[in-house]
């Protein structure tokens, strides 16, 4: 066994499940509700994961606010996703998003209610009626309150059918058998300072997003991407890393959100004239266009100098005429949100807001079954045995080029809940593991043991915050080759400075900073598979906007990126096709036609 001697306390389950965000809880819950031994790893206590913090809803097409149909939930998600989403999933994931919700409000979760006690639900962006040509109110909120509600109610139900919690304990390395089957996960007990090896006959990521690459983002600081570190350093590529959404409303200087649901009330967005511009950017949905395209109407308005604010560099946001009353019902957290940390009151100023990251579109390849799945010859959808991978860690890929908000709770409870189901169809409960290979905990070990002894010149803050300054200057909202080029050489570098980084504290508990340094590492994986895939990728689609590539070239580029990076940092490339079909003859396909609003 490679470096130091540790001591490892070893467990056995059926399956693993890393991440106790909304995706980890619901496919944890179903796991063991299907009477399969589940333990659940999670580096936070599990309702103080990010999903926590979703404000505005979950979408489907319930129709309890007027006429809706979930084909239009999936022609709008195909066609807010900018044709760059697999239709098979899509199908899926809004076939099944009214049954999902149902499920949700019998396990407990208190939805805001209309006057006939129906499940509320608000517009959002992009989410239309009869394809394209009414507004739909498809989004189901609890007030703006909607993952707490749904986070502490899978918590619950998950604790009601005996799933193991682990908490605070931080996934390392992810474990194979020699056939490149992931058999475990080798995990920090972050209190005690301990090492367990996790063995199970699958594992499933589902550890959120990487948001903190980036400077300025409305994420949690636990949103480190650590799942895409463990797939790219077992040799996985992800997919599509160029798409990462600018949400249009973060609150100017603190990044906080400001939900969309917020616009889906009635508020509205206004320049240094007083001018409502959306109505020039997208003349039907106006405010409510998809975000993308608000993001980038901002980010021109203020270019162009009609930015609010001393500086001409922000966006007003206006609430003050729906109402106290209004604001204090639907939208309490933003009332307060924007009166910590705006200083506003917004029943009588508008809020200061500014394009801010938000989500990541791309992540670990997955069929809509969870299961991850690489490039092998010309198969490009070989499965991975015993690896799965859900929520926002993961590219299943239903949300194309650019999320359609309020898609994101509902993926997490549909395919949490569909990885449960394949993996109750294809693991037998209490299986006897098969014999790991000597060395399969090698390689963790020694990258232990190496950043344990870490003793270069470059403290872990300096080297993240050079990558948070560079992926927000380089790879931002509008991007050019010259940027990307820019940010692809200053990225390669401060990957390579993560080899003098200086690690002060050894010990392997929460406080030290080898945890933080393990975080980096993840998120400087992602950071230069993004800034990379950006620049390869000619054309501009959904979230990724190209000055000097300004439309979207369905001839060469309608497919998913694959990226891989190796261990300097160096990435690679192959494609995967776009699933233009539909699972079923239920819906059509959507063909490709240019998205406006
Ligand atoms: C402010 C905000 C508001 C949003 N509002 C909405 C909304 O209204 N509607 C909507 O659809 N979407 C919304 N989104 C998006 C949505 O909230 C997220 O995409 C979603 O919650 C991600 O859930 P998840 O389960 O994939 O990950 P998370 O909730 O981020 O959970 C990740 C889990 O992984 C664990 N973990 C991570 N790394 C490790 C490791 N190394 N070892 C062990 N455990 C680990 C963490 O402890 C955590 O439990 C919002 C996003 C933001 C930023």
């Amino acid at each position: 066994m490679a470096g130091t001697a540790y001591k490892i306390q070893e467990h056995k389950y059926d399956i693993v499940v890393v991440g106790a965000g909304g995706a980890g809880l619901r496919a944890t819950m179903g796991l063991a509700a299907t009477g399969l031994s589940t333990a659940c790893i999670t580096k936070v206590f599990p309702t103080r994961s990010h999903t926590v913090a979703a404000q505005g809803g979950i979408s489907a097409a319930l129709g309890n606010m007027g006429h809706d149909d979930w084909r239009f939930h999936f022609y709008d998600t195909v066609k807010g996703g900018d044709w760059l989403g697999d239709q098979d999933a899509i199908e899926y994931m809004c076939k099944h998003a009214p049954a999902a919700v149902i499920e949700l409000e019998h396990y407990g979760v208190p939805f805001s209610r209309t006057d006939e006690g129906r499940i509320y639900q608000r517009p959002f962006g992009g989410m239309t009626t009869d394809f394209g040509k009414g507004v739909a109110q498809r989004t189901c909120a609890a007030a703006d309150r909607t993952g707490h509600a749904i986070l502490h109610t899978l918590y619950q139900q998950a604790l009601k059918h005996d799933a193991q919690f682990f908490i605070e304990y931080f996934a390392l390395d992810l474990i194979f058998d020699n056939e490149g089957a992931c058999r475990g996960v080798m995990a920090l007990d972050l209190n005690e300072g301990t090492l367990h090896l996790f063995r199970a006959h699958g594992v499933v990521i589902a550890t959120g997003g990487y948001g903190r690459a980036y400077f300025s983002c409305t994420s949690a600081h636990t949103c480190t991407g650590d799942g895409g570190g463990l797939a790219l350093r077992a040799g996985l590529a992800l997919q599509d890393m160029e798409f990462v959404q600018f949400h249009p409303t973060g609150i100017y200087g603190a990044g906080c959100l400001i939900t969309e649901g917020v616009r889906g009330e009635g508020g509205f967005l206004t320049n240094s004239k007083g001018e409502r511009f959306m109505e020039r950017y997208a003349p039907n949905a106006k405010d409510l266009a998809s975000r993308d395209v608000v993001s980038r109407a901002m980010t021109i308005e203020i270019r162009e100098g009609r930015g609010v604010g001393e500086h001409h560099d922000h966006i007003y946001l206006n609430l003050q005429h729906l109402g106290a009353d209004t604001l204090h019902e639907k939208l309490p957290g933003i009332s307060e949100s924007a009166r910590i940390f705006a200083g506003v009151d917004v029943t009588k100023q508008p809020i200061p807001v500014l394009p801010t990251v938000h989500y990541n579109m791309g992540g670990i390849p997955t069929n809509y079954h969870g299961e991850v799945v690489r490039k092998v010859g010309n198969d490009p959808d070989r499965i991975v045995e015993g690896l799965y991978s859900i929520g926002e860690a993961a590219c299943v890929s239903v949300h194309g080029g650019n999320r359609l908000g309020s898609n994101s709770l509902l993926d997490l409870v549909v395919f949490g809940r569909a990885v449960a189901q394949r993996c109750a169809e294809t693991i037998r409960p209490d299986t006897p593991h098969k014999p790991l290979p000597a060395s399969a905990c090698d390689e963790a070990l020694t990258r232990l043991d190496r950043l344990r002894n870490a003793k270069g010149s470059l403290p872990t803050a300096q080297i993240r915050l050079n990558m948070q300054r560079t992926m927000q200057a380089d790879a931002a909202v509008f991007r050019t080759e010259k940027t990307l080029q820019e940010g692809c050489v200053k990225m390669d570098a401060i990957f390579q400075s993560f080899d003098d980084v200086h690690v002060s504290d050894r010990s392997l508990v929460w406080n030290s900073d080898l945890i933080e340094t393990y975080e980096l590492n993840n998120l400087l994986y992602n950071a230069v598979a993004t800034i990379h895939s950006a620049e390869q990728r000619h054309e501009s689609r959904g979230a990724h906007a190209r000055e000097d590539y300004p439309e979207r070239d369905d001839v060469n580029w309608m497919k998913h990126t694959l990226v891989s990076v190796d261990a300097n940092g160096k990435c690679s490339f192959d494609y995967r096709p776009v699933h233009s079909h539909t699972l079923t003859s239920d819906v059509e396909p959507v063909p490709p036609k240019k998205r406006v609003y």
